[in-house]
């Protein structure tokens, strides 16, 4: 992990439930990532919009992009298997892990921007240097992680990619994969230094904290949106509940985005606009094993990624993962899958059925009848015991004591359920964002990748909602992302270059 002195003091968020804009240019549901994303974004590109944030809970953050609620990987797919496949050539398929990275460097980019102008302090409150690994056990999965290493490690992108076999070094590297392995048994390991560990959540807050301050900006907490309809004159109205006080309020605006993560999709279906018709939900809980056995945390400091189960959604990726959380290390092994019918942590059992409706009804139940092997997948893990738990752990650390590790319940993702002519409906992990044929209402839908690339996902929105404005924003968009619409793949010069000064602005070099 990166050193790099006394850390500050936390950051605090003083919260205020107040709406100021009954009528504003814009409305923001949701204070995750992707809200504060894209209210940074339009700070900056059109200053003088009113702006107003809605937030359900007290503390903003606290669903998906909290810290303990996702796996706090900056996805650069440096490490993580499930970006790079063998296809039936025999060759291996980088071309996801080479989009991935280069999104997460737009993400860099930003927020090292918004450090330069002050919008941001103190990195290291939401961003560390970990170290990434892939790790691999058995023949066939070794030859698998050697054929991916000499292919990635001859692009830019991921020359600094060390592979080994040797046993000495990866104690030297992950001193847990070793601790009482068996003997004679083959496995092979890849490391990239420069991968980091991402709290959005402090992210997220610091964010939020610096557009509330903003005299054309208001985040609203403990506020629900309850219904959104059309008017006439075009533009969106949203009807809102203060949960504190029970009051309820009637807001209007030209511009909605719903960034409500889990909660979207229900949000999109009272939108009732064509382009929401035919998408359904399907939650997937995260849970994590935690160590509480601080001498176990030190030895550990890197984020060790395996390789999924047959029929596990590719976000489940096992991986033995070092933490900054509130500045102090943590380790954490999953995530493991539970089923919960709710599309948020907070959420309601409801969520589920009452999500069903007559444009979704066939594609839900063809996603039901093709997935059974997720089906069977979901039911194991359900059904898994402690000890169970503790045992896919000894596959990463032999020496896993039960009794050092609890069990911990992180966010729920509500996988997309989409219409497909072929098959009636198909389950998709990324994220989609699905907007009116104006570009006055947007929703993002899905989980992953997610807070990694919410600054490249921010960005195809604003494309697809303000296509006439995007020409004029271009200059300020590269001031703010150096390397908007230029190509890091192909472009070895720039890429070192924006890295290196995004790199060092946010003190990871
Ligand atoms: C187990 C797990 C592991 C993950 N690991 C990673 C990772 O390693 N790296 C990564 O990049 N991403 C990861 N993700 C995904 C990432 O967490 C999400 O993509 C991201 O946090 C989504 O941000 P968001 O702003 O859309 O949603 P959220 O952070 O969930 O924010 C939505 C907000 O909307 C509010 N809201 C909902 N309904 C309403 C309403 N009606 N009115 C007002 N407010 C409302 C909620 O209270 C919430 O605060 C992981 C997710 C999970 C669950």
């Amino acid at each position: 992990m990166g050193k790099r002195g006394q850390r500050s003091a936390p950051f605090l968020l003083i919260m205020e439930q107040r709406i100021t804009f009954p009528e504003s240019d814009v409305i923001l549901i949701g204070g995750g990532i992707m809200s504060a994303t894209l209210g940074m974004l339009m700070k900056h590109l059109m200053p003088e919009a009113k702006i107003q944030i809605i937030e359900a809970l007290e503390k903003p953050a606290s669903e998906s992009s909290d810290a303990w609620n996702n796996a706090g990987t900056g996805h650069a797919a440096l490490c993580e298997l499930n970006y790079t496949s063998r296809g039936e050539d025999g060759k291996i398929n980088i071309s996801k892990a080479l989009k991935i990275n280069e999104q997460f460097e737009e993400s860099k980019q930003f927020w090292a921007w918004l450090l330069e102008q002050g919008a941001l302090s103190n990195p290291e409150d939401f961003i560390n240097q970990v170290a990434h690994m892939s790790f691999v056990y058995g023949d066939e999965n070794v030859q698998f992680l050697k054929d991916r290493f000499a292919t990635m490690s001859q692009h830019h992108f991921f020359e600094e990619m060390e592979y080994t076999e040797d046993k000495t070094k990866i104690k030297n590297w992950a001193p847990l994969l070793l601790d009482k392995r068996r003997e004679g048994e083959k496995i092979a390991v890849t490391k990239m230094d420069c991968g980091t560990d991402v709290d959005f959540g402090a992210l997220t807050r610091q964010m939020l904290k610096s557009l509330d301050a903003d005299d054309t900006i208001s985040l609203a907490t403990s506020h629900i949106v309850k219904g959104i309809d059309r008017m006439k004159d075009g533009r969106w109205r949203l009807k809102t509940k203060n949960l504190k006080t029970g009051k309820k309020r009637e807001l209007l605006t030209k511009f909605v985005f719903i960034g409500a993560g889990g909660a979207a999709l229900p949000l999109l279906q009272k939108a009732d606009i064509p382009e929401g018709k035919g998408f359904g939900g399907f939650p997937v809980s995260g849970q994590w094993l935690v160590c509480k056995d601080e001498e176990v945390v030190k030895k550990h400091s890197a984020k060790v990624y395996g390789l999924a189960d047959v029929g596990a959604p590719p976000m489940s990726v096992p991986h033995l993962d070092t933490r900054v959380i509130d500045g102090k290390q943590a380790l954490l092994f999953g995530p493991f899958a539970g089923f919960s019918p709710k599309f948020l942590k907070t959420g309601s059992l409801f969520d589920l059925t009452s999500s069903v409706k007559l444009d979704n009804l066939i594609p839900m139940l063809a996603v039901g009848k093709d997935n059974i092997d997720l089906t069977k997948y979901l039911i194991e893990q359900v059904m898994q015991t402690h000890a169970d738990r503790v045992d896919a752990l000894r596959k990463f650390f032999p020496n896993a004591a039960e009794e050092s590790w609890e069990l911990l319940t992180a966010g729920q993702r509500v996988q997309i359920i989409k219409e497909d002519e072929k098959k009636g409906g198909v389950l998709q992990f990324g994220t989609e964002v699905v907007s009116s044929e104006d570009g006055s209402i947007s929703a993002l839908l899905g989980a992953s990748p997610g807070a990694s690339t919410s600054v490249s996902i921010m960005l195809e929105l604003l494309a697809k909602c303000y296509p006439d404005k995007m020409e004029g924003w271009k200059a300020k968009l590269q001031e703010m992302i150096p390397s908007y619409e230029k190509d890091l793949q192909t472009n070895k010069e720039d890429y070192q270059k924006i890295r290196s000064w995004a790199e060092e602005t946010l003190k990871l070099a």
